[in-house]
């Protein structure tokens, strides 16, 4: 069996944001030879996600606009989590958004079904972020 690792970083211009990702998911997976096997692909960080979805802006707004109304950012006096810091929100918004995804890999690809395609969402930006992504199989 082999293995892969490697780390995508990431540094938005704003506190949220949503990057396709998957051309730079499929470019490790053909940096680690692996034909058969799983690629595993997750966000080192609390407050930022990696899910799968469709590549579509009005979803995307979408995303946006119910999490601020299940964890909107302000007021941030409203969370016991922020004192130091102002991301008691990104945290429960990544908590839903999820933090990584598995795809099986067949015959050198990402075995995806129709238009998923794989997604950092970031909630807390503005600072180097990472995304870690494992790969193993034969
Ligand atoms: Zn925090």
């Amino acid at each position: 069996m082999k293995s892969y690792r490697k780390e995508l970083w990431f540094n938005t211009d704003s506190r949220r944001q949503m990057i396709n990702i998957t051309s730079q998911v499929e470019e490790c997976l053909k940096e680690s030879g692996i034909r058969e096997g799983l690629l595993l692909c997750n966000a080192m960080h609390i407050t930022a996600s990696v899910f799968i979805n469709d590549d579509e802006s009005g979803l995307h707004n979408d995303f946006e606009k119910w999490l601020e109304k299940l964890a909107p950012e302000k007021p941030y006096s409203q969370y016991q989590h922020n004192g130091f810091e102002d991301n008691a929100d990104a945290h429960l918004k990544r908590t839903i958004m999820g933090r990584e995804v598995v795809v099986a890999v067949t015959n050198g690809k990402l075995d995806f079904g129709p238009w998923e395609q794989i997604f950092y969402g970031e909630f807390d930006g503005k600072r180097r972020k990472r995304v870690l992504v494992k790969v193993i199989g034969v």
